[in-house]
């Protein structure tokens, strides 16, 4: 029988935001054994970018009354998360209750960053993810959870709305479904269909609709291409209170985009940002061992949200080549760290924004040369591998070599592994169908002259005869 967790939210309204939001969780069929935690709490993630919310009135209580509690580290699933466990005094007997009230993050002096993961009020209402509002038992057992809203605390017209849907829930979820999850709770504005939908609270300088009208036609063909009619999806806009914002943080069928409340908004760049993230519904690998799989999550987010809008005649050749300039060269031919290797990547990211930036575009690169060898060779397609295995599935590094050394050959895997190591990437000759040309540079980079790439479109030719 799965663990049944039961779930009460309850957001209070004050001066047109939310100043604090009540939980009341139980679970009456939890055991718990000795020297076992029995709830936890994830904190401090990606490098103390993400802490969990201050909270005030914690209690644990069971059939017997209040449970005294130690706290204390334990494993994390991620290694980018930290996560502490609260180990009981005494034996647990019956029903296991816990709650708290959880506070608005107050940034700190000169904060300006994402992940978005944490918990944020703005005019409006507040949004946030799973890990950093709910403490959650210390279990990776499938739950059937049972989520509710009181929203007797806020005014009329107010919505509450989880990545995995609207109002008041009921499905089984386990620790790690139930916390990487994104909401957004107040006087939600939207802009949406029945599958795609865009969700803010503050009324921005620039208008959402018409983006929302671009993005509607690439999601419905997005899904079709990845065998997923029923997928939706939902973003939701924070307002961020200092002035370089503009970046996301992803969950499944969901994403959270900051813009600054100075301005500055830049509308090409947020809708290259959305296109980015509501293409990563589909391709994952495992990267739990952070650097593992980011290459690939994020290359071939990026290679889909850049390819398919194309071939699908939703953008044009111009707009793709920035793109191409933008993702491939910027981001990994231009970048500092382009011949760092995957695994040393994760422990200087989130304080260089350069470095982190780099699997995205070797990624991307990387699968573009791949699926050019396929194509030339008669051997299929990325796509085969990437439709396979999903969120819900996630790949493993592993299972890309067995596909590389099965389509392509033991080279392959060599190649793969040296891309791995940092290993500089050139672009295949049939790289993106021969459609745009591939244009070699020189460039300035950490003080030396090195090889570099840009992308063209065709029809410019008459314009570059001194290309190389
Ligand atoms: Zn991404």
């Amino acid at each position: 029988m799965n663990l049944e967790l039961n779930i009460m939210i309850r957001p209070h309204w004050e001066n047109d935001t939310i100043s604090f939001i009540d939980y009341e969780l139980n679970s009456p069929n939890i055991t718990i054994s000795s020297g076992e935690p029995m709830i936890c709490r994830f904190d401090d993630a990606f490098g103390g970018l993400c802490p969990f919310p201050v909270m005030e009135y914690l209690k644990i209580e069971d059939e017997k009354g209040v449970l005294r509690y130690e706290e204390n580290e334990i494993p994390s699933f991620n290694s980018g998360i930290k996560c502490f466990g609260y180990f009981p005094e005494r034996a647990v007997e019956g029903t296991l209750r816990w709650c708290y009230r959880a506070l608005p993050r107050v940034l700190p002096e000169g904060y300006r960053s994402s992940p978005y993961y944490d918990f944020r009020a703005e005019p409006g209402g507040l949004n946030g993810s799973g890990f950093f509002s709910f403490l959650l038992p210390a279990t990776e057992k499938e739950m059937n959870v049972s989520l509710s809203w009181d929203m007797s605390c806020m005014p009329a017209g107010s919505r509450a709305i989880f990545s995995f849907g609207e109002g008041n829930i009921k499905k089984t979820m386990n620790v790690i479904d139930l916390g990487i999850s994104l909401f957004t709770v107040g006087m939600i504005r939207a802009v949406e269909n029945d599958s795609l939908g865009i969700y803010y609270l503050s009324e921005p300088e620039f208008q959402v609709g018409p983006i929302a009208e671009k993005l509607f036609p690439i999601f419905q063909y997005e899904k079709e291409y990845f065998n997923d009619p029923n997928a939706s999806f939902k973003i939701f806009l924070r307002r961020d209170p200092f002035v370089i914002s503009n970046g996301g943080s992803a969950c499944r069928y969901a994403f959270i985009s900051g813009y600054s409340a100075f301005g500055g908004f830049d509308p090409d760049k947020w809708f290259n940002t959305l296109l980015h993230e509501m293409t990563h519904t589909w391709p994952y690998m495992d990267d739990n061992n952070v650097g593992e799989g980011t290459w690939f999550t994020e290359g071939a987010t990026e290679y889909y949200c850049t390819w398919l809008p194309y071939i699908g005649g939703f953008l044009d050749d111009d707009f793709t080549v920035k793109c191409l300039n933008e993702k491939i060269g910027k981001r990994y031919y231009q970048n500092p760290f382009r011949e760092m290797p995957n695994m040393e990547i994760p422990k200087i990211q989130w304080k260089e924004r350069h470095a982190q930036e780099c699997p995205y575009g070797r990624g991307f690169l990387y699968l573009a040369n791949t699926e050019a060898q396929l194509r030339r060779t008669g051997k299929g397609s990325i796509d085969d591998m990437i439709k396979q295995f999903g969120w819900d599935r996630p790949m493993h590094p592993e299972d890309w070599r067995e596909f590389l050394r099965e389509r392509l050959g033991q080279d392959a895997v060599v190649q793969f592994d040296e891309m791995t190591e940092g290993k500089l990437l050139e672009p295949d000759p049939d790289i993106f169908e021969n459609r745009f040309r591939v244009v070699k540079d020189e460039i300035e980079l950490n003080g030396q002259k090195v090889l570099s790439y840009h992308f063209e479109t065709k029809n410019k030719k008459e314009n570059h005869s001194n290309d190389k």
